[in-house]
């Protein structure tokens, strides 16, 4: 052909590929899940797209996904009439990843199957999983309201490069064609491709319709729907099976992890709209980087509006995953009417409140699984205190810390623990910062408190000492900086504390006062502590002062 180009895959899609072939080889089926969930997302789009312009059905408006299977040639074929790719979507989606942060993500792989094969689902594996079970994929596709002779023909060996040529096409739509590897045949056959249809992919909107399996011998009937093709958030709770919900998950979330939990709702009155909400069990290789994609899936009355809508959730909650279906909203809406939409505001107070629930659900029946999620996410949660002002009470008793109760580096005591542990006549929650745990944990800010045998949050991540900018008190508890101020113990100190204090102050007033002499330029004041058992002396913040840690972030940002 002449107008056939041969052109390499990105070094990342090839690293990739290699990658997948090794790591997912015990996992091979889900190849399918992921041809299937792309067929329902480019049906999704076309649908869409129909919404302002309906000449792109081409008199074709019933969409559904069509597979079939040859087991003698030994191939399988997915057929969507969904959008369809042009030649450059096609050099794109099916050439290169365009998410930043690849590269080095990929280089944390190390070989070994197991571990690799759960960092590459965090990466979401997509399109390029058909390698696992294929020597060869074509693709064919043309894109919804593109003339004939605008079809692609796509083809990959899955080594390194792919050819493009341009092809007629009457048929809008995609089309896939899987040559299955030898060790792969059990792929090419009607009951298999039923049984996997149904197990993961069952709850997509679409019809996947499949030829009637022939009584004997290789005799095929009429196309008909294998799945049940109802979109999954629509159908009442109790007829939803645990596995339906986390197959459902897999195909938004683009994980191929079970989720931890999730939270689904219908709500009628004055907001009418469906919610289904996943929390993640893993954190995405990207969740720091801030042009990720994040938010909800999108639908107006069913129907698919758009990816990654972030409105419909704070910042601190991004790793949220889910559905949100309105029936107030237009199907006209756009990401810039979602910006100041009062709805859309309403709808983002309540999920916001559904997730905060959820997870302190979770953090009561599974404290377990809780922690797992919070060492996944807590320092992304720790952003709520700044962000969401109204809701600051319910996250601080979401938070987990290090504490000298257990001495350990792990976070896993929440305020709800510390406070049952309080001593008797201690009103506040005390905690201490620095920059890790080893120098927080050996503070000597700590020596009375464990003279006194008084619990103190240990708080060593970066964006503690900010965080606690924005928490004063929890369940009207102030909380205190052990190195801040006046150290002030409550009823934990006895009389006979404090007499001893004046004295001690009277009686090296002389020595103090030297001290600050020759301190002079450095330090505001000097005086006799409580703070200290063993340590000769510490330095003290001002109860309004930025704190060393704080100092430390703005010196380094410049300021
Ligand atoms: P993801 O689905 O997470 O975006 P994939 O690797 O599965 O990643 O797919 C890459 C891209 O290729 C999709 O985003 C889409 O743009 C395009 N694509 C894949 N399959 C189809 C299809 N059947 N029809 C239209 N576009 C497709
Ligand atoms: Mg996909």
């Amino acid at each position: 052909e002449t107008n056939k180009e041969t052109l390499g895959f990105q070094t990342e899609v090839k690293q990739l590929l290699h990658l997948m072939i090794h790591s997912l080889y015990s996992n091979k089926e889900i190849f399918l899940r992921e041809l299937i969930s792309n067929a329902s997302d480019a049906e999704d789009k076309l649908r869409f797209a129909a919404l302002k312009d309906d000449g792109l059905f081409e008199g074709d408006s019933e969409l559904k996904i069509r597979l079939d299977y040859d087991k003698d040639a030994g191939t399988i074929t997915l057929s969507d009439n969904g959008i369809g790719m042009t030649r450059d979507d096609v050099i794109s989606n099916l050439g290169t990843i365009a998410r930043s942060g690849t590269a080095e993500f990929l280089k944390q792989l190390s070989g070994d199957e197991k571990k690799d094969s759960k960092l590459i689902g965090q990466f979401g594996v997509g399109f390029y999983s058909a390698f696992i079970v294929a020597d060869k994929v074509d693709v064919f596709t043309r894109r919804a309201g593109a003339p004939a002779e605008e079809g692609v023909h796509w083809e990959s060996k899955g080594d390194g490069e792919f050819t493009i040529e341009q092809v007629n096409r009457e048929r809008r739509g995609t089309e896939i064609v899987i040559h299955l590897k030898s060790d792969a045949q059990e792929f090419a056959d009607g009951w298999k491709l039923r049984s996997l249809v149904k197990k993961y992919s069952d709850h997509i909107s679409f019809p996947v319709v499949m030829k009637a399996e022939g009584e004997e011998d290789g005799q095929k009937g009429e196309y008909e729907t294998i799945n049940d093709a109802t979109a999954l958030w629509t159908l009442p709770r109790t007829e939803i099976k645990d596995e339906e919900y986390k197959e459902f998950y897999k195909h938004i979330a683009h994980d191929f992890e079970d989720p931890l939990t999730w939270s689904h709702n219908k709500v009628e009155g004055k907001l009418d709209y469906t919610s289904l909400l996943y929390l993640p069990k893993r954190a995405p290789f990207d969740m720091y980087n801030r042009e990720a994609p994040r938010g909800l899936k999108l639908y107006v009355q069913r129907v698919f509006i758009m990816d990654d809508a972030e409105q419909f959730l704070p910042l601190y909650l991004r790793f949220t995953k889910g559905v949100i279906d309105s029936n107030d909203l237009s199907l006209n809406v756009s990401r810039e009417i979602l910006q100041n939409d009062s709805t859309v505001e309403s709808i983002r107070t309540a999920v916001t409140k559904r997730v905060l629930d959820m997870m302190s659900k979770l953090a009561k029946k599974s404290p377990d699984e809780y922690q797992g999620f919070w060492d996944e996410f807590g320092t992304v949660l720790k952003e709520g205190p700044a962000e969401d002002f109204g809701n600051r009470e319910k996250i601080a008793g979401l938070l987990r810390f290090a504490s000298t109760h257990t001495g350990e580096a792990t976070q896993n005591v929440s305020l709800d623990d510390y406070i049952a542990r309080m001593k008797e006549g201690q009103s506040k929650i005390y905690y201490v910062t620095a920059d890790n745990f080893m120098a927080a944990k050996s503070s000597p800010h700590l020596e009375v408190f464990r003279k006194k045998g008084i619990e103190v949050l240990i708080l060593s991540d970066r964006i503690d000492e900010w965080m606690m900018g924005y928490l004063n008190e929890y369940d009207s508890k102030q909380f205190q900086d052990v190195a801040r101020g006046d150290l002030d113990l409550g009823e934990v100190e006895t009389e006979e504390d404090k007499k001893h204090q004046e004295e001690a102050a009277k009686e090296h007033k002389g020595l103090t006062e030297r001290i600050q002499k020759a301190l002079e330029d450095q330090v505001q004041e000097v005086r006799v502590t409580n703070r200290l058992t063993d340590s000769p002396a510490c330095l003290v913040t001002g109860q309004f002062d930025m704190g060393a840690q704080m100092k430390k972030i703005m010196e380094a940002a410049g300021q």
